[in-house]
């Protein structure tokens, strides 16, 4: 006659023995749980952040053209370590072409894997950074 199956700490697999309800097999066991829990959240915020920082790093490096633009291709991008999975904002124009941006950096995809980089200056000073337009 087997009973329930042996009841195991959800952090460290230790048997448990004693109240149905518990999960651990120590406090130590359930504050290391807890921590990992908690934390986890965070470091996916901190590993999208460094990934996107990464992305605009990398578009402004390529991005050395005269007029804040440049014709890039993928392999260039992807050989700097460029992530396609992450952006801030797209921003489509009224001819229907949409920029994806990494913070002011950005692209527009041409197709054949070219793609041209621009900069929007513009998004610096609505963040308020002390720059401002002349007003004459
Ligand atoms: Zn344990």
């Amino acid at each position: 006659m087997a009973g329930n199956p042996p009841r195991q700490c959800v952090q460290c697999g230790e048997r448990l023995v004693g109240r149905t309800d518990k999960r651990f097999c120590s406090d130590a066991c359930r504050n290391l749980y807890h921590y990992h829990a908690n934390n986890a959240p965070i470091n996916y915020v901190r590993n999208v952040i460094n990934i996107l920082k990464r992305n605009r790093r990398i578009l402004s490096e390529l991005n050395d053209g005269p007029e804040g633009t440049k014709k890039v291709h993928r392999d260039k991008l992807v050989q700097n370590g460029y992530s396609f999975l992450y952006h801030t904002h797209t921003y489509r124009t009224r001819a229907g072409n949409t920029y994806v941006f990494c913070f002011e950096h950005g692209y527009l995809e041409l197709g054949e894997n070219w793609f041209t980089l621009v900069r929007r200056d513009e998004y610096l000073e609505r963040a308020g950074d002390g720059r401002s337009k002349d007003t004459n």
